[in-house]
């Protein structure tokens, strides 16, 4: 496994490779990431993955600045996967150059995390723009565990540089918590909650699979998760997976939650 970590040396380095799958992440690897890697490796002939925690999606600084970080145990973590390059570029080699155009939303994309995380997703958008621009590479892997984010990326990249980015599985631990690495974050009893959280909200989707009133449902589920567990959400949807409309009933549709225990901000959708 080779270490980059700049993008000159990048360029030398992989120029040559034709069939490069390439996975990026802000690190704190997990089951997650690795199932994304499992993806590129089977799916292509070399697989790079990026650690960078990009500063321009973090719309409050101190969330920026406690977003977990473990590039030794990143590494030791990788070493044991099937990965060939590992980039782990620093800010001036990424934001390298100014931006001609500003990246926008559509106005209809302004939904569930782009409303309550103001440029997030511009800033998702303008990372994921400059680090293609500079991997080039066949194919990119990201997970559906941030859904609206592959959605707009997958859309993005596929009408500028015709790449296809695959959308892969959500990974959960074995009571149903999606992975992430906000999870390191958050003490034993924390994990209980969110795993209580997601169990309740599995519970209420079969159960009200016929229903043809499901968001006002959620609007009261809603108010009865954040009384029993102290705990803010967000937004609590049900929409459909291929256009993100928010529908009344579970047809080819998610349930899209985005809350935070104490000050860490956890998403899922299911
Ligand atoms: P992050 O390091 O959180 O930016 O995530 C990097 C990539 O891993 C993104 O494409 C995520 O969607 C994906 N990912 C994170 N957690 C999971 C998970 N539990 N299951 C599947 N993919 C995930």
């Amino acid at each position: 496994m080779k270490i980059i970590l700049n993008s000159k040396d990048l360029r030398k380095k992989i120029n040559h490779i034709k069939n490069l799958g390439f996975v990026p992440t802000m690190g704190s690897i997990h089951e997650g990431h690795l199932s994304l890697i499992k993806k590129s490796v089977t799916n292509c002939n070399k697989t790079l993955v990026s650690i960078f925690i990009n500063p321009k999606q973090f719309n409050k600084k101190k969330d920026f600045i406690n977003y977990p970080k473990k590039i030794n145990s990143d590494l030791s973590i990788l070493r044991k996967s099937k990965v060939d390059y590992v980039f782990i570029p620093k800010i001036k080699d990424i934001y390298s150059y100014k931006r001609f155009r500003k990246i926008k939303l559509n106005k209809k994309d302004k939904i569930l995390c782009a409303k309550h995380r103001k440029g997030h997703f511009e800033g998702v958008l303008d990372v994921m723009d400059r680090l293609t621009k500079l991997i080039n590479p066949k194919k990119i892997f990201m997970g559906k565990k941030d859904f609206q984010q592959f959605i707009l990326v997958k859309n993005y990249i596929k009408k500028k540089y015709n790449i296809n980015v695959i959308g892969c599985p959500i990974i959960r631990d074995v009571n149903n918590v999606a992975l992430s690495s906000r999870n390191f974050l958050l003490n034993k009893r924390e994990l209980l909650i969110s795993s209580q959280i997601i169990n309740n909200l599995l519970f209420f989707k079969n159960k009200f699979r016929k229903s043809k009133n499901i968001n006002h449902l959620l609007r009261i589920k809603k108010i009865e998760l954040q009384n029993k567990y102290e705990i803010k959400i967000e937004y609590l949807e049900n929409r459909k997976i291929h256009n993100f409309k928010k529908i009344n009933y579970i047809n080819k549709s998610n349930i899209f939650i985005a809350y935070y225990i104490k000050k860490v901000r956890l998403i899922d959708n299911l």
